[in-house]
C-alpha cells in the first residue's frame, strides 16, 4: 500500500512541484535591483579594463551589446526563473533599471546631492530601459514556462479547504470544521 502511494506520488504533476515562499518577494525585489547594480559594475570595469589592455573599439563594442542585450536580460530572467511569480517580474525587471541607473550615476558622481537631471539621461541609454522591458517580459514568460516545476505559493495548499484554506489534515468528517464546505480530496491525500 505505502509502495503503490509512493509510485502515485511521483506520478502526479503536482508532487514535482516545487514551491516558493510567497513572504521572500521583499528580497526577490533587492535581487531584481542588485541584478541592476551588478550590470552597471560589470559594463563600468569591463569597458575600463578594455581600455587599460588598449583592446580595439570594437571588442569595446561587442563587450557593451552582450553586457546590456544578454547578461542583464539573462539575469532578470533568471532571477523570474528563481522567483516565479510573473506578477513579480516587470516591477522587479524595473528595479532593475532603477539599480542601473543610480549605480551608473554613482560611477559618474558619486556626490549624489550635487546630482541635476541631466544626469539620469547621461545614465540611462535607451537599449538599457529596452533590455530591462524585454528582460522583464522574457522573465514573466519564463515563470509561465517553469510553472510545473516551480511555484511561488503554499506547499501544504492542498492539504486545505480549497474554500477557506483551513488545515485539513487528520479531518475525516468529509466536510471542512471552519467553513463547512465539501472536502475534495485528492488521490494521494491520508
Ligand atoms: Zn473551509
Amino acid at each position: 500500500m505505502a509502495m503503490a502511494e509512493g509510485t502515485t506520488l511521483t506520478r502526479d504533476t503536482d508532487s514535482r512541484v516545487r514551491f516558493i515562499s510567497p513572504a521572500m518577494w521583499p528580497w526577490v525585489l533587492l535581487v531584481y535591483f542588485l541584478v541592476g547594480v551588478a550590470g552597471s559594475v560589470l559594463l563600468d570595469q569591463g569597458q575600463r579594463l578594455l581600455i587599460q589592455t588598449g583592446a580595439t573599439p570594437r571588442t569595446g563594442t561587442v563587450f557593451v551589446v552582450i553586457t546590456v542585450n544578454i547578461i542583464l536580460p539573462g539575469l532578470i530572467v533568471l532571477t523570474g526563473l528563481w522567483y516565479p511569480r510573473v506578477l513579480l517580474a516587470l516591477p522587479g525587471a524595473i528595479l532593475t533599471l532603477v539599480g542601473f541607473a543610480l549605480t551608473k550615476m554613482l560611477l559618474l558622481d558619486w556626490q549624489f546631492w550635487k546630482w541635476k537631471p541631466a544626469l539620469v539621461g547621461q545614465a540611462l541609454h535607451p537599449i538599457v530601459l529596452v533590455a530591462c522591458i524585454v528582460g522583464g517580459l522574457f522573465a514573466m514568460l519564463a515563470c509561465v514556462v517553469i510553472s510545473g516545476r516551480r511555484r511561488v505559493g503554499l506547499a501544504d495548499k492542498r492539504l486545505r479547504c480549497k474554500k477557506c484554506e483551513y488545515l485539513l489534515v487528520g479531518v475525516n468528517t468529509g466536510v471542512c470544521p471552519e467553513c463547512g464546505a465539501a472536502i475534495v480530496r485528492s488521490r494521494f491525500d491520508d
